[in-house]
């Protein structure tokens, strides 16, 4: 059932047309195509606090926030004036700035990090932390899980080879074979496979990475004490243990998911890697850890790593403007936004008889549409793809924007209030009885 409000996404249509015929999929990045769910995929003009707005002049509350920057909404007024302010003096200088100092002093004070290196995506950061690791101990293997992304680095594009131990295969075309042969994938929350591949490579791995809390599957939170278990196993081993935190990093909580574990439990990643949020919506990330690992980078130390647009003085002043206005009343904020919405959409769905579990860490949640917990990938493939398709259209017409895939977590912002969430409340009725008939 269409809304009369919404109007049809004839000029959406039309760019998307355009795109085509000029871009791969019409986009610059495949999950927002619409593959997964069917139908147009909306062009946006604008967007302000927690709305959105398409180019047919449609709004929609944003339930994406960017995959996750957006902490403090669109268009926040203090960050955009920063920003206007630095653009003024310039864009880019290929030499030191002063916001980058600031922005690095910013995430060295919140995180457990000595040092951090400044770069322009999440990819470039997960890629350079592996290869700072493989320099730092000399030795090849990665360890991953199923699941969780870090980037389209070659060497993680890789998919489980048979059996719990065995090295991978590429997980696309375009990645040799011989980029996977040092990864082993493993499954989620899975001790025992840990174990495992420790005992039989344990003086080969380099390092484990793992999404701090993976939210690229769905939010599948590590079983209490996981995190702290990858740590030990792999100090034991002489490995490092690299800790992604692009999605979680002052997203999960104000420190991150190391505040809701590690910085509770006591322990510290040797490296972890940050993006999204600390890039106040431009392209900044950064990788940092141990002063000793750290310094092996150049010009420090012999591992190569560079950029020219690494450390770009509007994304570190936008980054520094989110991060110093991303004060615990915000962290609350989102986290009551999120309670309600989650609250309501598991209402909705049983009301509806729909199978499904919420999943949240910290601020972060997904809706499985699927039966019993989801503890690793395998359980989130389970997910009723078809319902959540009818669901998402039926948020869609009703004035909300869903992450067009079921394996993706739902991000709010502190400029959700009480009409936005009440929008999606009224929507989520519509879209629960949507994914019951699908
Ligand atoms: N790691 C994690 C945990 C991510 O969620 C992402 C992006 N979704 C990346 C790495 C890659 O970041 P980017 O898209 O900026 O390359």
């Amino acid at each position: 059932m269409t809304v009369p409000s919404i109007a049809d996404p004839v000029r959406s249509a039309a760019l998307f047309e355009r795109a085509r015929a000029v871009t791969p999929g019409g986009v610059n990045s495949p999950v927002r195509a619409f593959n997964a769910v069917g139908g147009t995929p909306r062009f946006i003009r604008s967007a302000q606090g927690a709305w959105l707005t398409d180019v047919d002049g449609n709004e929609y509350v944003d339930l994406i926030c960017s995959w996750g920057p957006m902490l403090l909404g669109h268009a926040h007024p203090e960050v955009q004036a920063a920003v206007l302010d630095a653009v003024r003096r310039g864009t880019s200088y290929g030499a030191p700035t002063e916001p980058e100092v600031e922005l690095a002093e910013e995430i060295v004070a919140r995180a457990p990090v000595e040092r951090v290196r400044f770069v322009s995506s999440g990819t470039e950061a997960t890629m350079s932390a592996i290869r700072l690791a493989r320099g730092f101990t000399g030795r090849d293997v990665v360890v991953k899980f199923a699941g969780c992304y870090h980037g389209h680095v070659d060497s993680l594009l890789a998919s489980a080879g048979s059996g719990l131990a065995t090295f991978a295969l590429p997980g696309t075309p375009g990645v040799p074979e011989s980029s996977t042969a040092l990864t082993l994938v493993l499954p989620y929350n899975d001790r025992t496979a840990v174990e495992t591949a420790f005992a039989e490579h344990g003086d080969r791995i380099a390092c484990l990475i793992t999404e701090a809390a993976p939210g690229n599957m769905g939010v599948v939170p590590p079983e209490p004490g996981f995190n702290r278990f990858l740590a030990e196993t792999c100090r034991a081993h002489g490995a490092l243990f690299v800790s992604d935190e692009v999605m979680t990093g002052f997203r999960a909580s104000r420190l991150g998911q190391w505040g809701l574990d590690g910085a509770v439990e006591g322990w510290r990643p040797d490296l972890m890697t940050f993006g999204k949020v600390m890039g106040g919506g431009f392209p900044a990330a950064a990788f940092g850890g141990r002063a000793d690992v750290m310094s092996r980078l150049a010009p420090e130390g012999p591992v190569y790593q560079a950029g020219t647009l690494s450390g770009n003085p509007i994304a570190t002043t936008a980054g520094l403007a989110t991060l110093r206005l991303a004060t615990d009343e915000v962290y609350a904020h989102v986290g009551a936004a999120a309670d309600t919405v989650k609250t309501a959409a598991s209402d909705e769905l049983s009301k509806a008889g729909v199978a499904h579990v919420v999943q949240a860490t910290g601020t972060m949640f997904s809706v499985f549409l699927t039966e019993g917990a989801v503890r690793d990938f395998d359980d989130a493939a389970r997910t009723d793809q078809a319902a959540y398709a009818a669901f998402f259209h039926a948020m869609l017409d009703h004035k909300v924007y869903l992450p067009p895939s079921a394996f993706e977590a739902w991000f709010l912002s502190s400029a959700h209030d009480d009409r936005a969430v009440q929008t999606v409340l009224d929507a989520l009725p519509h879209a629960a009885r949507a994914a019951a008939q699908a």
